[in-house]
């Protein structure tokens, strides 16, 4: 695991996954004061490198999740245990986090290992936070990105998958909806923030262009 601060208040934390290409995963820590807020968790056997990281910058408060895909949300059931914090998700994420239905074009339900103790994002959830999150519809139901208002750093999770340059649309094979997906994408012109992180790609500061071009490439 790699961790490295890319913002005032904003850490990222990365592990490689070894599948026949190499994928990172990220997942990110905010600072506020002492305390911190982890944004996904991802997966099972990173959890206790995860554990270790978020305690060398402070003590953590809650867990925020992008999206219940088990790359986001399989560590969460160790870190929950460990820091007896609260974790949430977007309302419309939870009947697939809680093995009530099969996510959406999917057989099987999804076994989570946090089923019934993630709690709808509510404006209260941040309110004292210097985090916004907004909807974005489309990789999943309930998929949710994460800015931080301060900073100006926009956590994409799964909504593009990014290079240096450009945005890419996520993998078409786990994603309910692209079309829908890259239309949530627009986001980021109504945001503009200064960087643009995302969980399996590098990180990119925004211009006005970037999403003009992703449109034009990918929306059918
Ligand atoms: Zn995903």
């Amino acid at each position: 695991m790699n961790m490295k601060q890319i913002s005032e208040h904003v850490f990222q934390c990365e592990f490689e996954l070894d599948l026949s290409i190499r994928m990172p995963i990220h997942t990110w820590l905010i600072k506020d004061d002492e305390d911190v807020y982890i944004i996904d968790t991802g997966i099972e056997k990173f959890a206790d490198d995860l554990i270790k990281a978020v305690l060398s910058i402070g003590t953590p408060k809650a867990i925020l999740i992008t999206h219940g895909h088990h790359d986001h949300i399989e560590g969460a059931a160790k870190l929950v245990e460990k820091f007896n914090i609260p974790i949430y998700a977007h309302q419309k994420e939870l009947i697939y986090i809680n093995g009530e239905a099969p996510y959406p074009k999917k057989d099987e339900l999804e076994n989570t290992g946090v089923a019934h103790i993630v709690q709808p994002l509510t404006e209260q959830t941040i309110a004292y936070l210097p985090i916004q999150y907004y909807l974005t519809s489309g990789h999943s139901p309930g998929h949710v990105v994460y800015h931080h208002e301060i900073d100006r750093v926009l956590l994409s999770g799964d909504l593009f998958i990014t290079s240096q340059e450009d945005l890419y649309p996520p993998i078409r094979k786990f994603s309910v909806d692209m079309n829908e997906n890259i239309d949530s994408g627009a986001i980021i012109d109504e945001i503009k923030p200064t960087l643009i992180c995302s969980s399996h790609g590098q990180s990119l500061f925004y211009n006005d262009q970037l999403y003009k071009k992703y449109v034009w490439n990918y929306r059918d």
